[in-house]
């Protein structure tokens, strides 16, 4: 008796894993470009697969179990130029997609968790706690989503910049969870998303955001391609960054240093710093100081974005001069930085902040991450120097 084959989600699908379903099937090697190309296109019911024979289409239609989305809200801020969609999956978690447009490029910001496990204090993801990983299926689907809103125009409106593109060309591993805590759906996702049968994109439109998992960084590094990494910052000394980022305490900062260059050294790529810039918290010279010399060390560049405001967290941005006095200060030691605007403050679009808005909780975080708020701020400022 044969057993019945279990229903594969088709996002889920390797090209390799697409390949020994269609040789298993019997069908010729170029079936493969046509399924991947209707799959690109946002479609993944086989009936619709017009170029498909009829009979494949059926055995498909059989085989196939598409995990597809539902858009449950979407939200329009910055005069049309940020689109954030809540989606949610069969099983009823939510996830959310922000969809950024400027002139000449589109970019998409993805989750890879539903939630995160890693609790930095001042992020609302991260208050919320771990729910479940995403699948590679799940990841991709937020960029098919997204394309198909945009190539179909229901994402136009008056006020979409005039020259951004009717595709998506660029995608952030930025949105809920860390991508490399869920690193067979981030490493696959990125094949996909590279490969010319896939969604074709450049490695370096390709942005992976992380906290410091050293691990993953090396397991990126072996995809060899030229894809950019951002790494989340936030603190330039172990002291505070213990606190900020809990997963410092497992990779502190010279192991996460050391793998960034290794990183650069085998990519040929500079890294990115991320600094979510805290009101007396991590917006003092010192920490610009220190920031500066990582970031001369690494030839990185710096992005600082002003912390936006997050359910249950007493903290807040900086004042304008105070952004202005650190920004210059690191700058001035000879280093690349901007200051990024929040995009998207009006629809809630900070990190994890829409699914905050619907639900905060319930998930597990990792232990070193309990009571990090508070104990920053038992913090004095003059005890977050070394
Ligand atoms: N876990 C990965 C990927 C998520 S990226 C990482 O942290 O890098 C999410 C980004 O949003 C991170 O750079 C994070 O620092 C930033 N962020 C989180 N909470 C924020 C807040 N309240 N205001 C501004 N940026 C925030
Ligand atoms: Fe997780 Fe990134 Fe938020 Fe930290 S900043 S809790 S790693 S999503």
């Amino acid at each position: 008796m044969s057993v019945p084959a279990t229903p594969i989600d088709p996002y889920s699908l390797t090209t390799e894993g697409l390949a020994v379903l269609v040789e298993e099937l019997g069908q010729p090697g170029y079936r493969v470009e046509q399924i991947r190309s209707w799959l690109v296109r946002g479609v993944d019911d086989p009936q619709e697969m017009t170029d498909l024979p009829k009979d494949l289409r059926a055995i498909l239609a059989e085989r196939f179990a598409p995990a597809r989305p539902e858009l449950i809200d979407h939200r329009v801020a910055d005069d049309g130029h940020t689109h954030k969609l809540l989606l949610r999956f069969p099983d009823g978690e939510a996830i959310e997609t922000v969809l950024m447009l400027y002139p000449r490029r589109a970019t998409v910001c993805i989750s890879t968790q539903a939630g995160c496990a890693l609790g930095c204090p001042f992020c609302a993801t991260g208050q919320a706690g771990f729910r479940r990983q995403l699948t590679a299926g799940e990841v991709i689907r937020q960029v098919v989503v997204a394309d198909a809103a945009l190539r179909s125009g229901a994402i136009a409106g008056e006020h979409l910049p005039t020259d951004s593109p009717d595709h998506i060309t660029n995608v952030v591993y930025m949105g809920m969870g860390e991508p490399l805590a869920n690193l067979p759906a981030t490493l696959a996702s990125v094949l996909w998303l590279h490969d010319p049968d896939g969604f074709n994109l450049s490695a370096r439109g390709i942005t992976v955001s992380t906290v410091g998992l050293v691990p993953g960084i090396k397991r990126l590094q072996e995809l060899d391609l030229p894809v950019t990494l951002a790494v989340s910052l936030h603190a330039a000394t172990d002291e505070l960054r213990d606190e900020l980022v809990p997963i410092n305490v497992t990779h502190p900062l010279a192991e996460l240093e050391q793998a960034v260059r290794d990183y650069r050294a085998a990519t040929n790529r500079r890294a990115s710093i991320e600094w979510c810039l805290i009101g007396e918290v991590n917006d003092s010279d010192l920490q610009a100081d220190r920031l500066a010399d990582i970031a001369k060390r690494l030839r990185a560049h710096v992005n600082v974005i002003p912390m936006n405001p997050t359910p249950g967290v007493r903290w807040k941005e900086p004042s304008g001069a105070r952004t202005r006095a650190f920004v210059d200060r690191v700058r001035a030691r000879g280093v690349e930085i901007t200051l990024r605007d929040t995009r998207g403050r009006d629809a809630d679009a900070a990190c994890g902040q829409l699914l905050a808005s619907y639900t905060l909780g319930g998930g597990s975080r990792l232990p070193a991450a309990v009571g990090a708020a508070e104990r920053v701020d038992a913090l004095a400022p003059d005890e977050t120097a070394p």
